[in-house]
């Protein structure tokens, strides 16, 4: 099969197709042939590296995909030839007791695909059958590829580490990327008031239609005095953090008492501090999350088989082009996802 390898961490140049043998099943694996994948911020680090981070090079990139079935391991049962899934793209043990209590994400074993193990920009994919996620209805494999690991990864931070209750304040930064968008919706889904920040009037647009109440355009104007206008002096009572460094200290001055941020990544930058008396006075929680359970992934379609969450994609590149994909995401030229159509596509 082709496959995309990493073998040393770079620009998009070091992205190059290599001929390797086809991944044989284990007893519980299947073999997928993959239809679409989908890129995400995490494939962008894993190419350019991360310091002091050591990534199994060389690697097969690509965390979200969906593929039909092609070969089954001699234990699978329930799942068919011939039938398509959309994979995890991270999975715990499934034995351990973080697993047992549904807290993959906790698990010492867990494993994120194109991060940990080999991933979705190849032609075949071999993962374990638990972990595949019946394809939504309605959808083709290169718009719900958009979705995986962005909704379980925001339904994981508002829902799980959060406690997200219906009609509360929330504040999503950056709202034009794939966790800002995907956590306008889900909010809006809960009957939130969403206020969220973008880089252009276009951007602002499209946040709004998304169910965003109120867009802050952060180039222009002070996010912590819009929010504390639109809120009238009070705060929100959750904020969607994801840049980091930028944008944390106004985040924090965001809150309103009893306030929660939660935070994913920090793509500005990892230095952040906090004055511990306001962390204290107005008995703020701050919340680090990363990824998520099959569970959230399961229970996060519901929403989507309900037409209240739909993946966003800006763009669909044919796997030969993804360098270009690459490029794309890298520049922030997008609203939402970059995805990928299989080279059997
Ligand atoms: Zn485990």
């Amino acid at each position: 099969m082709q496959a995309y390898v990493i073998a040393e961490h770079g620009g998009p140049e070091v992205l190059r197709v290599e001929e390797r043998p086809a991944p044989e099943p284990g007893p519980r694996e299947v073999r997928l042939r993959i239809l679409a994948a989908g890129l995400n911020h995490l494939d962008l680090w894993v190419r350019r590296g991360v310091p002091g981070h050591r990534f199994p090079l060389p690697l097969i990139p690509g965390s979200d995909g969906c593929g039909r079935v092609e070969a089954l391991g001699t234990d699978v049962r329930g799942i068919a030839e011939g039938e398509c899934y959309l994979l995890s793209p991270g999975f715990g043990c499934g034995e351990c007791a973080e697993c047992l209590r549904g807290e993959e994400p906790l698990c010492r074993h867990y494993v994120i695909l194109g991060e940990s193990r080999d991933g979705t920009c190849a032609e075949t994919i071999t993962v374990p059958a638990a972990t595949l996620v019946p394809l939504p209805a309605g959808l083709a494999p290169e718009e719900a590829v958009a979705l995986p690991l962005v909704l379980m990864t925001t339904w994981r931070m508002l829902i799980r580490r959060a406690h997200l209750r219906v009609g509360e304040t929330v504040l999503v930064q950056a709202g034009g990327s794939g966790i800002g968008s995907m956590a306008i919706q889900i909010a809006a889904a809960f009957a939130c008031r969403v206020i969220t920040t973008v880089g252009s009037p276009e951007k602002a647009r499209r946040a709004k239609e998304l169910g965003a109440e109120e867009v802050i355009l952060y180039r222009e104007q002070d996010v912590p005095a819009a929010v504390r206008s639109w809120t009238r002096k009070r705060g929100v009572d959750v904020v969607v953090e994801h840049t980091g460094e930028e944008t944390w200290e106004g985040s924090v001055r965001c809150l309103a008492r009893g306030g929660r941020l939660v935070t994913c990544g920090a793509t500005t930058g990892a230095a952040a501090s906090i004055d511990l008396r306001v962390l204290f006075f107005k008995q703020l929680s701050l919340l680090g999350s990363t990824m998520g359970a099959r569970s959230d992934l399961r229970e996060a379609l519901h929403l989507v088989a309900q037409g209240r969450i739909r993946p966003l994609v800006d763009r669909t590149f044919p796997l030969d082009d993804l360098a270009a994909a690459h490029r794309t995401l890298e520049e922030r030229r997008v609203f939402g996802k970059v995805t990928l159509r299989g080279w059997e596509c």
